[in-house]
């Protein structure tokens, strides 16, 4: 019998035994592709180079407490992650996964106004249907009724606009560009609602991910949100825990859209898996507040700047920014697309097939024309899900929610390092899957 509390106790789950690039084997020999890890596997899972830098790592130092010191490889990992971001962005905080990047970022945004006499600025605004992590503060900022529901009452209060969701929520006869401004003016709205003096930030991903399936917003989105956050005085939170690292085609998601965030977080594809890693990256004038204010963030793990995460993330930008992998993300991107829109495009339960380099999503759908989501009971996802891993494919569906009324995508993260054939195999078993649960 098993003594690990699992995600899920009702089902058992395959072991994972070893990787073999972009596979997965588990301790039958079972070959598993796989393109859903929560898109952390970005560079598959046996880097040489990447293997390597741990091992080295470990033999040197595997511990040493950011309080007393600072480790070589935290700097040198710095000093990478500031030389290719975008604007301002020069200084980097570093955590151990996502939500503990958006927790920090959140609790920043907060000492920053604390610092320059702003006390009142202590309100958040994020959207609806959006996933910051688990912790309560990231909870707090995610607008996902469901994974809200049981804990509502330790949330703190924070309020939420639309999503930019064009595929479900754009009007009759409205153009894409309209429709952002439409949904991104929502901020001003509400930041006047709630009074300008007390706004802090306003948090959101470039490409949502878990919550919506690889939803990009429209363009010009972004640039307004910048004005409006710009005009009022808040801070604008990148969440680029998911989509970032390369996975849309840039190694940071926002350089598509133009913007320059006031704090970004990134964690998934930083340590691609070998380390649990996470950062948050502040403007300089950010970082300045703090320096000649108190000049101590009040905040911090046991693990910030662990070495060994720091070393295996190093090394893991490297493989990124040598071999020009997030290029190599868009390209086999567009042939991904491509071949989902051949195999599945006009699969009557198939209403959108979208994204972003390798972070591609298909939204299912009762009926495409009405875009009418499948009955939540039917348990699509789940379903989706088990005829995939027993076909030999790890993908990622979920049961989003479109306010209220359920709906199901599948969203697809494959390593960067997938080639045409695997390509075609995905596809090949994707159809697979959803043949034996849709028909
Ligand atoms: N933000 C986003 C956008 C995410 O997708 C996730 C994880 N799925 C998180 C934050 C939380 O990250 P973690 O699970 O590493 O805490």
């Amino acid at each position: 019998m098993s003594h690990v509390f699992p995600r899920h106790t009702k089902s058992v789950l395959p072991v994972a035994a070893s990787g073999d690039g972009a596979y997965l084997i588990d301790d039958q020999g079972k070959r598993y592709l796989d393109c859903g890890d929560a898109a952390v596997s970005c560079l598959g899972h046996s880097n040489p180079a990447v293997i390597a830098a741990v091992q080295a790592q470990v033999e040197k130092i595997a511990f040493a407490h950011t309080g007393f010191m600072t480790s070589q490889p935290a700097e040198a990992l710095a000093d990478l992650l500031i030389e290719h971001a975008p604007g301002d962005l020069d200084r980097v905080y570093f955590v151990s996964g996502g939500s503990e990047a958006t927790e920090a970022a959140i609790k920043l945004a907060r000492q920053y106004y604390m610092e320059i006499g702003q006390p009142e600025r202590c309100h958040v605004i994020a959207r609806r249907q959006s996933y910051h992590g688990n912790t309560l503060g990231a909870l707090s900022a995610g607008g996902n009724a469901w994974r809200r529901a049981q804990f509502a009452p330790l949330l703190v209060d924070m309020t939420h606009i639309a999503p930019c969701y064009e595929y479900a929520e754009k009007a009759e006869g409205e153009c894409s560009f309209d429709y952002g401004q439409r949904v991104a003016n929502e901020l001003e709205t509400e930041i006047l609602r709630v009074g300008p003096e007390k706004v802090m930030a306003f948090m959101a991903e470039p490409v949502v991910g878990a919550t919506l399936g690889a939803v990009p917003s429209v363009d010009g989105y972004y640039k307004r949100i910048r004005e409006i956050c710009d005009q009022y005085g808040v801070l604008l939170i990148l969440d680029e825990v998911m989509c970032g690292m390369g996975r849309t085609g840039h190694l940071f998601a926002c350089d598509h859209d133009g913007v320059v965030p006031d704090i970004l977080c990134i964690a998934k594809g930083l340590g691609a898996g070998y380390q649990p890693i996470g950062a948050m990256l502040c403007s300089a004038r950010i970082y300045a507040a703090i320096r000649d204010g108190s000049g101590f963030f009040q905040h911090g793990h046991t693990y910030v700047g662990h070495p060994v995460a720091t070393a295996a993330a190093l090394a893991v930008v490297t493989e990124l920014t040598t071999r020009d992998l997030p290029a190599r993300a868009a390209q086999m991107g567009e042939k991904l697309q491509s071949a989902l829109e051949a195999a599945l495009g006009q699969h009557p339960n198939v209403g959108d097939i979208r994204g972003r380099g390798l972070f591609r999503g298909i939204e299912l759908v009762a009926d495409r024309d009405s875009k009418t989501p499948l009955d939540p009971a039917l348990g699509t996802a789940a379903k989706v899900k088990k005829a995939a891993l027993a076909q030999g494919l790890i993908c990622y569906p979920m049961s989003g929610t479109r306010d209220g009324k359920q709906g199901d995508h599948i969203l697809l993260a494959p390593p960067f390092i997938i080639e045409d054939d695997q390509i075609d195999e995905l596809v090949t078993k994707l159809t697979a899957a959803l043949t034996e649960v849709l028909g």
